[in-house]
């Protein structure tokens, strides 16, 4: 770590576990698919050096909650710049909420009975080229995903990520404590950047 931060002239031993991150998750290339175990635990060795796993708080319904989809893209951590501890981040296909995402987020409220009730904000973070979009070949299966009729797939605006972000968000906002804060995000695969579609209303 002093080694690191020396070639960085730098004294921030956060702005060094940031560095040794970005080097970590360098660019990923077309022959970096499949990743050895070993490869991994190199890896993670350098990530146990960085020290930024020590002592972090367990999360609490203050948290800000990420609702993301699966594709290696677009991982909620790197592309809305968190660090660890700082999201609890569930991801699906397409990061949509269906029952088992309710049902998921339900059985993580158990954890926080007990404490005084809070706002929290939960962004879900849809985006462009999801390959949810291709699935539509597939209805029977898309519809068992979504735990709805097959004719009923249409409002769920699987082919349009702007569209479906809302279609969530008003889901989210249904369900949810009226305290708790719901944005819908997309991010765009082409420029990395991420348009806040359906802002929070209390912001
Ligand atoms: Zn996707």
């Amino acid at each position: 770590m002093r080694e690191l931060m020396e070639r960085m002239g730098h004294s921030s031993t956060r702005a060094a576990m940031i560095y040794l991150r970005s080097d970590v998750r360098r660019r990923v290339c077309s022959e970096d698919v499949i990743i050895s175990p070993g490869e991994l635990v190199r890896r993670n060795a350098a990530f146990a050096a960085t020290g930024a796993f020590a002592g972090l708080p367990f999360p609490t319904s203050d948290t800000l909650q990420v609702l993301g989809c699966v594709d290696s893209r677009v991982d909620p951590g790197d592309v809305l710049g968190l660090e660890l501890g700082e999201g609890v981040v569930m991801r699906n296909i397409g990061g949509r909420i269906t029952p088992a995402t309710l049902r998921s987020w339900a059985l993580l409220g158990r954890l926080g009975q007990g404490q005084p009730p809070r706002s929290g904000h939960l962004v879900i973070l849809h985006h462009t080229d999801c390959g949810i979009t291709r699935l539509t070949d597939y209805p029977e299966q898309l519809a068992a995903f979504f735990e709805i009729p097959a004719g009923e797939l249409e409002s769920k605006a699987v082919a349009d990520p702007y569209a479906a972000v809302r279609v969530d968000t008003a889901i989210a906002r249904h369900t949810l404590p009226p305290s708790r804060l719901v944005s819908g995000l997309v991010y765009d695969v082409n420029t990395g950047l991420i348009e806040i579609v359906d802002p929070a209303t209390q912001e």
